[in-house]
């Protein structure tokens, strides 16, 4: 427990943290912003070029406070203040890994009087040429693979695009990662030219992101503008448990990248493992994926497939994979299961692992295996969540 930096703000159970009062700016859409402006009463003929300059000094520079937009005039300052702020969601936990991977817990105010507020965890891992963010859609999952922790939470609801777009906000501010700040030197982050610490952006936080379609789309629309936040939609990546319908409409609405969790190569088994695969079969699956728009070598799809001891692990399953692939521009993940309290299943041995590996390589996949990052703060896929709340009561008991 040596390596995990904790910090526990004293506000943390001390009842609402969030009263009702003026709204935040951080996290609206160009329209939303626009409407917010309008109801201040700001004239229609200005509304573009105060969009733009907002637009600007949120997403761009990462601002705070109004007072540091220098080019929007005194008067407009007060008046954006009396009415809205630019607070962000509060971080109500950071841990860092060993390895540099940053785990945060978020605390989203309520969206409406029944809502209590919602707690996700947003996760960020560096690496020499990229740091990439994973982020949350929903709060629990409401579909029940069998092997993933998060589809055991009760609580479900979907993110609001503006709390979706929030989490990068938070992460490059916590980063030092806007313009101005400077972020640790620490060897963890990617460096090079013109290199973000977060280029990157996976939704493979908690929940099933089509099941909120309309809200991940609306959040990637902010997330890739090229005058705010300015992800590459390259860089982002949609990744599903198989919602076969909304597949198609990602491709067209969104362009993202797209990621498949197979995780078997059958459907008796795949209907075991991620329930959905009843009402959506693999065969569906691999036609919506074959349609996808804009696939080439350059841009595959990612299927991710984890490793189950005894489960889904031998090698004709991993020549079936192959097999089943053929066709697609594809890259194939194989996640070491992580395992969680309760779980009835194992991790693969390393030695089935490399031979599984080994048959997918030679099919001409590259670098399968997607090492386990952040295990010691457990952020790892399917971590998420309730664990931390364990870790967060050992550390309170043995006074950290
Ligand atoms: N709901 C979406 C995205 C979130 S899950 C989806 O299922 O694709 C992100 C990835 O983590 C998925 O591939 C999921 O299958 C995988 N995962 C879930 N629990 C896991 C566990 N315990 N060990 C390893 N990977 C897990
Ligand atoms: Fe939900 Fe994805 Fe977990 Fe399945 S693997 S329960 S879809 S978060």
């Amino acid at each position: 427990m040596a390596s995990l930096h904790q910090m526990e703000p004293a506000s943390r159970d001390a009842g609402p943290v969030f009263a009702a009062g003026p709204m935040t700016l951080v996290g609206l859409t160009r329209d939303e912003l626009a409407e917010a402006l309008r109801a201040i009463g700001i004239a229609e003929r200005e509304l573009r070029m105060r969009v733009a300059q907002l637009w600007h000094w949120i997403y761009f520079r990462g601002a705070t406070e109004f007072d540091q937009m220098l080019n929007v005039s005194k008067s407009q300052r007060l008046l954006l203040s009396d009415h809205f702020t630019l607070a962000r969601p509060e971080v109500t936990s950071e841990q860092i890994s060993t390895d540099g991977t940053r785990k945060w817990l978020i605390r989203m105010p309520p969206v409406d009087a029944r809502d209590k507020g919602a707690e996700i965890e947003c996760v960020y891992i560096p690496e020499s040429d990229r740091g990439t963010l994973c982020v949350s859609s929903q709060v629990g999952c409401t579909l029940t693979c069998t092997f993933c922790h998060t589809g055991t939470q009760k609580l479900v609801r979907n993110l609001t695009s503006r709390e979706i777009v929030q989490q990068l906000v938070v992460a490059r501010h916590q980063i030092g990662d806007f313009p101005g700040q400077t972020p640790p030197d620490n060897g963890f982050l990617p460096s090079g030219e013109g290199v973000r610490a977060v280029s990157n952006i996976v939704f493979m936080g908690m929940g099933e992101p089509l099941f909120n379609f309309d809200n991940v789309g609306a959040a990637i629309d902010v997330l890739s503008d090229g005058d705010g936040l300015s992800l590459s939609k390259r860089r982002i990546t949609v990744s599903t448990s198989g919602v076969v319908p909304e597949i198609p409409p990602l491709g067209e609405r969104a362009g993202t990248m797209l990621a498949i969790s197979l995780h078997a190569v059958r459907d008796d088994l795949r209907d075991t493992l991620v329930p959905l695969n009843k009402k959506y079969p693999i065969r569906d699956l691999l036609d919506a994926c074959r349609a996808y728009p804009g696939l080439s070598n350059a841009r595959r799809i990612t299927f991710e497939y984890v490793m189950l001891k005894g489960v889904n692990d031998s090698p004709a399953e991993a020549r079936e994979l192959v097999r089943l692939l053929k066709g697609i521009p594809a890259k194939i993940n194989l996640i070491p299961f992580n395992p969680w309290p309760g779980t009835k299943y194992e991790c693969s041995d390393w030695d089935t692992i490399e031979k599984f590996s080994d048959i997918v390589f030679n099919a001409g996949y590259a670098s399968p295996v997607r090492t386990p990052r952040g295990r010691d703060i457990l952020a790892a896929c399917g971590q998420l969540k309730s664990e931390t709340e364990k870790v967060r009561a050992r550390a309170r008991m043995m006074g950290e």
